[in-house]
């Protein structure tokens, strides 16, 4: 390997059709779960995480008809005026499916390979070779993602055996480490060998266990330049994928460490693909590292208020947002930025709201059957009655307007 590891110097940017690695924002990634030789239902999984707000959507490429629907996915999204890169997950077969579907190597915005599975034995490195050579010449950046379970066997034997003649051996989980770090970075240097460019390349490293993660993604930040894919692998469900992920993660955009993000989520059965996104977004957002949708801040609610009427109205002020942001994005630049507060009664509910672009402290129990509803920090009116959601609603709507105006359309 000649150029992978080296000093730090100045972080590499890889554009991705549209979007730019490593130029300072954190990108959010996502994976769709259709079969892709199902051309349609891919389609439509793509546009659903788009409009979630995803910048790059994952899909794989794992036999002929998958590689064969491709370009008529990447179509179907340029009609419907969705432009998102979308990238090729290849394993073992990817040389082969690359060869013979060029359209769709061409059609997609950058090819993820794996080192541990581009193919066995003497094969290995004459297909990693072959993958290298189509996007060299097609100019197709290649995100080269190592990964706990398909770590190449051999690597790590050799360096457990390395450890094991040291006069003080490291742990294992250092050792594994190490090999999933090193096998990264050697396939970087090979395919920078074989004439790929710096630009061309995004490095990640998963594994499931975050404190191994947060060690892993360190060492990768001081030893290369390139833009770095955040993930915890198989997070798992629910809140566990959720809190798994966002501990290993936070830690790491804290430090300044990592250019796109996914959050590997586990969906319920029937739930929507689109949570990764949201969870990716929200995790981004509370960090304060970039704002994607208005943040809806809401009391746990307490003995004080003891309807539900309060928590309805925290989750449809959160749906009406989530519902509006496709067209509000377009239309209302600066709308991210929005904040709106959902209170439970008058204890922190009025100084809440103040601070919130907009607020409304519904009454706790007992109090007087009022809301009011403050917009940049003074009370406007009061809402009573049965249509205090919808009223709140269109005054959230309203405020958007005149705040963020409409977006110029180019003459
Ligand atoms: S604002 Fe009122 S209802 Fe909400 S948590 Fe505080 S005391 Fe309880």
């Amino acid at each position: 390997m000649k150029h992978a590891v080296k000093e730090r110097t100045q972080r590499l940017v890889v554009p991705v059709g549209s979007v730019l690695l490593g130029a300072g924002d954190v990108v959010v990634q996502s994976m769709t779960n259709t079969d892709t030789a199902d051309a349609q239902a891919t389609f439509q999984q793509v546009h659903e995480l788009w409009q979630a707000g995803s910048e790059l959507v994952r899909i794989t490429v794992n036999n002929e008809a998958a590689a064969e629907a491709v370009p008529e996915i990447i179509d179907r999204l340029g009609a419907a005026g969705c432009q998102v890169p979308v990238v090729g997950d290849f394993h073992y077969n990817g040389h082969e499916l690359l060869r013979k579907y060029p359209k769709t190597a061409e059609k997609l915005a950058k090819f993820r390979i794996n080192p541990g599975n581009v193919g066995f034995g003497r094969n290995k490195d004459k297909q990693f070779a072959e993958i290298i050579t189509i996007a060299k010449d097609l100019e197709k950046p290649v995100r080269i993602g190592a990964n706990w379970g398909s770590l190449d066997q051999k690597i790590l034997a050799q360096m457990m055996d390395e450890n094991a003649r040291r006069e003080v051996p490291q742990s294992a989980e250092v050792i594994m480490q190490e090999a999933l770090i090193h096998s990264a970075l050697d396939s970087a240097g090979q395919a920078l060998d074989l004439g790929l460019s710096e630009n061309q390349i995004v490095i990640s490293c998963k594994v499931s266990n975050v404190q191994s993660l947060i060690a892993i993604y360190r060492k990768l930040h001081q030893r290369c330049d390139f833009p770095l894919h955040l993930g915890l692998t198989e997070a798992g469900m629910g809140s566990k994928g959720i809190v798994a992920s966002t501990a290993a993660l936070a830690v790491l955009l804290q430090e300044g460490i990592g250019d796109t993000i996914r959050i590997s989520l586990t969906p319920e059965p029937g739930q929507s693909r689109t949570e990764e996104v949201v969870v990716a977004q929200e995790l981004l957002q509370s960090l304060g590292v970039r704002a994607f949708a208005p943040m809806v801040t809401a009391c746990p609610g307490c003995g004080r208020t003891t309807s539900q009427f309060f928590q309805e109205l925290a989750q449809k002020t959160t749906h009406y947002i989530r519902q509006h942001m496709p067209t509000w994005r377009v239309q209302h630049p600066g709308v991210e930025n929005l904040s709106v507060a959902v209170m439970g009664c008058i204890v922190n509910g009025p100084g809440e709201s103040r601070h919130a672009d907009i607020g409304i402290s519904l009454p706790g129990t007992g109090e007087s059957p009022a809301a009011p509803v403050f917009i940049d920090g003074k009370k406007v009116t009061t809402l009573r009655g049965d249509n205090i959601s919808d009223e709140f609603l269109d005054i959230i709507g309203q405020y958007v307007q005149t705040r963020y105006g409409r977006a110029k359309t180019p003459s």
